[in-house]
């Protein structure tokens, strides 16, 4: 019989630890890094990025994808416009020609409207939204000391310590001056023990700040050309038939002289209706086939022409949802509590994520204006020690 021996953990010490690799903890990392921190970032899943989730989309040209988390961002979010433009990334505007169709139930034919100035213009990613993480990792790593980026590492534990703190996890165990925590604030309620205990106070505001669009799923399907375009058609639709409540063209750019990859994106209702939790439970063929024949509704039988087909149901995601999360809240939550701009553990605690920031908070605006501050608060501290 073999003896097997247990895996010694993965030992670091460093100034900044930062929990979570999103795009909060990836601006605040790179921030740090830019300014010689030596920075180690702990990201749970295999993959950074988070929310930002852009896949593969099958049957076009290589390098065509798809954005199963967000996809926008708006002129008036000046964080991430500065980011993105920082990075030096191609951006084009989502497309919006043309009139939007309107669906009161799935029994009834849909109309056509003018939907043109009901909402701000808004800009995607060449490339979907993870080349934003793509080029901060990048970064991260081109800095006079690179970012150690650990994947596959679950914070567990952070324990205080009269220098700093300690962070326990899967496979790990460190010491760090800082630790700045951007993962989701219901996650970290629900899945991170903090010794001594965080105040009442701090730990009831975690467990209240709802994860912005934990509740969503979205839906892609791909089409060989952009038939809804050529018929006048914005690809944008209302609808109360379902299972797709709020339809949106996802058409890719034309890029390296390869033709434009064609989709229509959709988020399904939320699973406050029976017909919605029914739709997500169903299996993956019966989903398609349903949202296939919601699109051949609205936009006519060329949609069963489909070509492929992606999804992603957030709430059955644990690391970005944190309990309650898969219900939606009632209007866009006031995020920014002022305790995650506060003196946890006098400063060894720094909150991060979209959710602790009172501007375009729930955002990737949040996400990145949070990951900025809190490196901020970071390089305060290391001056006035
Ligand atoms: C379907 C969908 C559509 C959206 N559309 C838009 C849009 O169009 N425009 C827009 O501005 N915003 C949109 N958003 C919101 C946007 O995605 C978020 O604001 C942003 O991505 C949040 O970034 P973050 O870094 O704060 O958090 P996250 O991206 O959630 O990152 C947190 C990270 O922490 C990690 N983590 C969790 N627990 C631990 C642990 N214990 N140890 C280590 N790591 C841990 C997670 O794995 C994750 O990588 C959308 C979100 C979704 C889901």
């Amino acid at each position: 019989m073999h003896e097997t021996r247990p895996v010694a953990p993965m030992l670091f010490d460093t100034d900044v630890a930062v929990v979570g690799g999103g795009l909060a903890g990836l601006t605040a990392a790179c921030r740090l890094a830019a300014s010689g921190q030596r920075v180690t970032l702990l990201e749970a899943r295999s993959r950074l990025g988070g929310r930002v989730l852009t896949v593969p989309a099958a049957p076009f040209a290589e390098g065509a994808w798809l954005d199963l988390g967000p996809a926008w961002f708006w002129p008036h979010q000046q964080h991430i416009r500065a980011l993105v433009a920082q990075l030096a990334l191609p951006v084009f505007a989502q497309h919006r020609e043309g009139l939007a169709r309107y669906e009161a139930d799935a029994g009834r034919a849909p109309e056509s409207f003018d939907a043109s100035g009901q909402s701000d213009p808004s800009y995607r990613l060449a490339g979907g939204m993870t080349a934003l993480t793509h080029a901060l990792h990048a970064a991260s790593q081109a800095a006079s000391t690179p970012v150690t980026v650990h994947l596959n590492a679950a914070v567990h534990t952070v324990t205080l310590q009269p220098h700093g703190v300690t962070i326990d996890g899967t496979g790990f165990r460190g010491t760090a001056r800082r630790i700045i925590v951007a993962a989701p604030p219901r996650v970290v309620s629900r899945d991170i023990v903090f010794a001594p205990p965080l105040s009442d106070a701090m730990r009831a505001t975690l467990i209240d700040t709802v994860t912005w669009m934990g509740h969503a799923m979205k839906c892609v399907v791909t089409y060989d050309v952009p038939f809804w375009r050529n018929a006048g058609r914005s690809g944008y639709a209302v609808s109360w038939g379902g299972p797709l409540q709020e339809i949106h063209d996802a058409c890719m750019p034309p890029s390296n002289g390869s033709a434009a990859g064609s989709a229509l994106m959709g988020f399904v209702a939320p699973r406050t209706s029976a017909a919605a939790r029914a739709f997500r439970d169903a299996s993956l063929e019966e989903r398609r086939t349903a949202v296939v024949a919601q699109l051949a509704r609205l936009f006519g039988p060329e949609a069963f022409d489909a070509t492929g087909y992606a999804e992603y149901d957030w709430t059955r995601d644990r690391l970005s949802c944190g309990p309650h999360d898969d219900m939606p809240p009632a209007a866009h939550p006031d995020y920014g509590h002022a305790l995650f701009t506060g003196d946890a553990w006098n400063g060894r605690v720094i909150w991060a994520g979209s959710e602790t920031s009172e501007i375009g908070g729930g955002y990737l605006d949040g996400a990145v204006a949070s990951g900025w501050r809190a490196a901020h608060a970071v390089l305060s501290f290391a001056e006035s020690s």
